[in-house]
């Protein structure tokens, strides 16, 4: 199959990677020369614009940072034609970056009036189920479209979710990353309180997982340096989940509970958190780095 690939971060690179090594025909493109660089290293062709990947593919997959971004690449604006002028009629877009269901609805709406079928397929599983093929994917959009993507998908993830129309990819996302970014910072104040008190990190960690307070967390991503050798903590936070993007997504779920007039109070402290952490300089780290907030210094 014949597949474009925009977007070559720290998810879209490695999933990118992953439906080349599984045979598929790639055309990729970011607008990032040091992202292409590092790729094309890897293997993977890389095309000279946006435009240029999409011509002559079946599918299209986008891995963005945010909803602004893929509103930009698709139907443009500030005089700028958007991508969807380009891809041929009966083409899948795939959009697996997390955003605003609203816009993802708005993306879909525009393309099916040009006969394109777009589905939302925002992913949980980090950097190591990118790199891994094991990412869980959360899709909104017809059943049937789903489908015509589930090869593709599954060629990047373990677990494959239709949670129902247009943008319910994106509703199912922010309330697991609400969850998510809760837990992360929980996970850090249990773990900083028991280190305040003496207890090895590593011990503590493992009293937990294996206890009533066991999480995603403590299992793949400790957020203290040296527990395990695999998380962005033993990296100096490095890669990973961005602390701003983390916060993009608690945003996006903050927006969403003022639409529906749900009461998210512990959603709210977190996105302040992980917003003060921001504003003190480490929206570019990892958001498990948060720790930092709790952590004695030095
Ligand atoms: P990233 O910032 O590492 O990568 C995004 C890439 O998109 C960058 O290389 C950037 O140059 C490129 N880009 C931006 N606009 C572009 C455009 N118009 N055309 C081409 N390229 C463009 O982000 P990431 O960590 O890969 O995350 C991507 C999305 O996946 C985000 O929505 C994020 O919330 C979500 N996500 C991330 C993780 C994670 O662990 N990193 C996990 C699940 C979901």
């Amino acid at each position: 199959m014949k597949i474009a690939f925009i977007g070559l971060g720290n998810m879209g690179g490695p999933m990118a990677l992953n439906l080349r090594k599984a045979g598929h025909s790639l055309s990729a493109f970011d607008l990032s020369t040091e992202a292409c660089k590092k790729f094309a290293a890897e293997g993977l062709p890389i095309a000279a614009s946006a435009a240029d990947t999409v011509a002559g593919a079946e599918v299209v997959i986008s891995m963005l940072p945010a909803s602004a971004h893929v509103e930009g690449l698709y139907l443009g604006g500030d005089g700028k034609p958007g991508l969807l002028e380009h891809i041929a009629p009966g083409t899948l877009v795939i959009d697996s970056s997390t955003i605003a269901a609203a816009t993802s609805r708005k993306v879909a709406e525009a393309a099916g009036k040009r006969g394109i079928a777009v589905i939302d397929a925002p992913v949980s599983g980090g950097t190591g189920g990118a790199i891994a093929g094991t990412l869980t994917f959360m899709v909104g959009g017809s059943a049937q479209d789903l489908e015509r993507a589930r090869p593709v998908l599954e060629k990047m993830g373990a677990n494959i979710f239709h949670a129902g129309d247009a943008g319910a990819g994106q509703t199912a996302k922010i309330c697991n990353n609400m969850l998510l970014g809760i837990l992360m910072i929980g996970t850090s104040e249990a773990l900083a309180l028991g280190v305040a008190n003496g207890l090895d990190p590593k011990v503590l960690s493992e009293i937990m997982r294996r206890s009533s307070g066991g999480n995603w967390a403590l299992e793949k991503y400790n957020p203290m340096p040296g527990v395990m050798e695999t998380s962005p903590a033993s990296k100096n936070y490095a890669g990973g989940f961005g602390t701003d993007l983390m916060l993009k997504d608690l945003g996006l779920s903050q927006e969403n509970a003022t639409a529906v007039r749900a009461a998210t109070p512990l959603g709210g402290m977190a996105r302040n958190l992980y917003a003060a952490h921001s504003l003190a300089g480490h929206g570019a780290l990892d958001f498990s780095s948060v720790i930092k907030l709790v952590q004695k210094a030095g």
